[in-house]
């Protein structure tokens, strides 16, 4: 079995620098994430190592250190604000990328554009763009476009870690939908996301089989399995080498390997040994 490595995979410089943050943060006083850090259950068991808390970004109250961290995934300025209120210290890890889709869509509702966000309702980066836009209206399929209210100019952005071909079907069914609207879109999906999704489509030419490293609840590493299946690939989304199945590589010569944004490079190094001893065996 030859097992092929994707071009583009694993841990993004936004979850990267969210960790180095906190750690940086915990090492000075007690503190508490507004929220899973980061959505993998590896990060998190290390994070508790360090005496890292969790609370909850919706109830203030739910931290019992003077420091919280705001998570990668973003909040909205009603939320920054409400926890500094309570006299709370906020380490602010959201991921520059996020912030721009935050400001794309600030600015297209200054222009008189009703916001349209391309993405999942309840996952915490959308709560926070609603948070600040709670007008805006949520789209996940080409079908949801017709649950825009009409309006004569509908300014459309996406979350960070939708893919861009799902993406661009939904704003094409938004154009169809409303075509007396002036539709515009602004390109907010974060290129360690396009750039992950273009290397699968290449894994997919050459494998029959692709893993796909990353937490359950991992928006990005989902989508990275959806895609392969939609490619005609069998994929698998494991969270450690544990989760490999010996019997799923039977028939398989060429396998896959590619991880989502918060996957650590030592999970991934751990998938491959031992994939490379299941091919020795
Ligand atoms: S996935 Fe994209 S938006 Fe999210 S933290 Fe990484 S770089 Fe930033």
């Amino acid at each position: 079995m030859t097992i092929h490595l994707a071009q583009h995979y694993g841990m993004c410089f936004g979850v990267r620098d969210a960790l180095r943050s906190t750690h940086h943060a915990a090492a000075q006083e007690p503190v508490t994430t507004l929220g899973q850090l980061v959505h993998n259950p590896v990060v998190d068991a290390h994070l508790q190592t360090l005496g890292v808390q969790r609370g909850d970004l919706d109830h203030v109250g739910s931290a019992t250190t003077r420091r919280v961290v705001i998570t990668a995934h973003g909040a909205s300025d009603g939320h920054r604000l409400r926890w500094q209120q309570a006299g709370h210290q906020i380490t602010d890890t959201t991921c520059p990328l996020v912030t721009k889709a935050h400001q794309a869509l600030a600015s297209l509702v200054e222009e008189g554009y009703h916001p349209v966000i391309i993405g999942q309702r309840t996952h915490v980066e959308v709560r926070g763009l609603l948070g600040d836009h709670p007008e805006a209206s949520v789209l996940l399929s080409p079908e949801d476009a017709c649950c825009i209210p009409s309006h004569h100019r509908l300014g459309v952005i996406s979350q960070t870690t939708q893919p861009l071909d799902q993406v661009l079907r939904v704003v094409e069914a938004v154009k169809k939908q409303h075509p007396a609207s002036e539709v515009r879109f602004m390109d907010t999906v974060c290129r360690p996301t396009k750039q992950r999704q273009t290397a699968l489509e290449d894994l997919a030419r050459q494998c029959e089989f692709i893993v796909v490293i990353g937490g359950r609840n991992s928006n990005n590493t989902r989508q990275l399995t959806d895609k392969a299946r939609a490619l005609g690939v069998q994929a698998q989304q494991v969270e450690t080498a544990a989760d490999l199945q010996p019997e799923w590589f039977r028939q398989v010569t060429h396998v896959g390997v590619t991880a989502g944004t918060s996957t650590l490079d030592e999970t991934v190094r751990a998938v491959m040994d031992r994939l490379q001893s299941l091919s020795a065996a």
